[in-house]
């Protein structure tokens, strides 16, 4: 497998882009990172024509792979030819916002964005401004996007800001706790309950995992947060029309935060965010209230009819029912691969997610364990052994998944997320000899 085109490109690029990339982590491929030239269903091409099972997936946007069904295309085209976009509402935004308060359970009403860092930021701000306090709890670990509030590391004592450019001072007000750990969030409510604006959550940890709830957990942060007049707040940008289908991951774990930011899917692969709840909530932002908002692209014409096209493609088709089974397929299958070959490692992942954390130890006795990915059962015999939150999944054998494990699957073929920590994902043009092909490759790179 050659990559000269791809290196001749990252050359040119490292002298007119920082790192020679326009987000992070698409540099985290050593020494240099394929370059995409084309997608094939949930195939791939790169630059210099060789061909990829892609679990990437635009890193979750992409629900249908790279070749979107054709109602989407035809309202895209249909879209962007006659003109852009406006400045002034259109209704296809009524018409996506109708779809979403629809199907999601927290969801009245809803403002579109261009990106989940900008929904994510409105809803942080959306929650001072609603309760008039300072402080938001983070999961450590997590990941809301490239913004000031989320940005902390270090823990509730002391909370610092986890890149330069951000002062200190903004930290102070960013209070982050272990995912999972029930304890630790109730004691940051007895200390500073009445000054917390919200908590900010993924409903799984997609971001540095994947890791799921224990039972419960959520459900602890709900009372908590209603008792303290706080916001809850499930950020949805990956979880969103992709765990629990169409009502999101906030229907299946059957918990209804006040507030869901979206992203990824619910643009149809365009740059979008969003921000839904309760009326009460929502009509805090300008014009009707008085938390500032805006944004010249937000709502536009293309991304919503691609978003909402791909949304109505799916409540019409077997989708869900699609991926969520090859992702049960790939997860039992790896479950398998990964007992015979390694043990120690933990496989995560629910609907069209998955992932196998490297960990580094594990029981002597399989016997019992979750068949198709990590359910943080008490009763499985890997319980005390699989990551529970961001810094278990810190601790894996991140320098092997990175410097052999993922060469070797890249060189069979198949390309998997930029680092340990991403999620991947399954598209409805993935098929079973996918899933086949790279259980095979697993078995050769593990
Ligand atoms: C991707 C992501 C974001 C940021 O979205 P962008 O569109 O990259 O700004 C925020 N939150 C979560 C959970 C994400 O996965």
């Amino acid at each position: 497998m050659h990559h000269d085109e791809s290196r001749d490109l990252y050359d040119r690029a490292l002298s007119v882009m920082p790192g020679g990339v326009n987000s992070s982590v698409r540099a985290a491929i050593e020494p240099y990172p394929p370059f995409a030239q084309r997608g094939d269903g949930g195939h791939l091409i790169d630059a210099d024509g060789n061909r990829y099972v892609d679990w990437v997936l635009g890193l979750g946007p992409l629900l249908y792979g790279h070749d979107t069904p054709e109602p989407v295309q035809a309202a895209v085209q249909s879209h962007a030819s006659e003109g852009p976009m406006y400045g002034m509402p259109t209704e296809i935004e009524v018409e996506h916002a109708e779809f979403v308060a629809r199907h999601v359970p927290s969801v009245e009403m809803i403002r579109f964005v261009n990106s989940g860092t900008e929904a994510t930021v409105s809803a942080v701000r959306l929650a001072r401004g609603y309760t008039g306090r300072n402080k938001i709890v983070v999961m450590q670990g997590g990941y809301h996007g490239a913004q000031e509030s989320t940005l902390v590391e270090g823990n509730a004592d002391n909370p610092r800001p986890s890149t330069a450019g951000i002062p200190q001072s903004f930290s102070q007000h960013t209070l982050p706790v272990p995912f999972n750990d029930e304890e630790a969030v109730h004691e940051v409510f007895e200390e500073h309950g009445d000054d917390i604006a919200a908590v900010l959550v993924e409903p799984l940890l997609a971001n540095k995992g994947i890791v799921m709830p224990e039972d419960g957990y959520h459900e602890t942060l709900r009372d908590l947060t209603a008792d303290h007049d706080s916001l809850l707040i499930f950020d949805e940008v990956i979880t969103g029309f992709r765990v629990g289908g169409l009502q999101c991951a906030q229907g299946k774990f059957g918990v209804t935060p006040d507030v869901t930011t979206f992203g990824k899917i619910i643009g149809g692969g365009y740059p979008v965010g969003a921000i839904g709840g309760k009326s009460e909530i929502i009509e805090h932002f300008t014009p009707s209230g008085d938390v500032f908002q805006a944004g010249t692209f937000s709502g536009h014409p293309v991304t919503m009819a691609a978003g909402l096209e791909t949304l109505r493609y799916a409540a019409e088709n077997d989708v869900y029912d699609h991926v969520n089974s090859l992702g049960e397929q790939l997860r039992s299958g790896l479950t398998e691969v990964v007992a015979d070959q390694a043990p120690e490692y933990t496989v995560a992942g629910t609907d069209s997610l998955f992932k196998v954390l490297f960990t580094r130890d594990g029981p002597r006795d399989l016997d019992g364990q979750c068949e198709a990915g990590c359910r943080q059962r008490p009763d499985c015999p890997r319980y005390e052994y699989c990551p529970k939150n961001g810094a278990d999944v810190g601790n894996c054998e991140t320098d092997r998944w990175r410097r052999v494990f993922w060469p070797k699957m890249k060189e069979q073929g198949v390309f998997l997320s930029q680092n340990q920590f991403e999620s991947q994902f399954i598209s409805y043009a993935h098929s079973e000899e996918d899933v086949e092909k790279t259980l095979e490759a697993y078995k050769e790179a593990l």
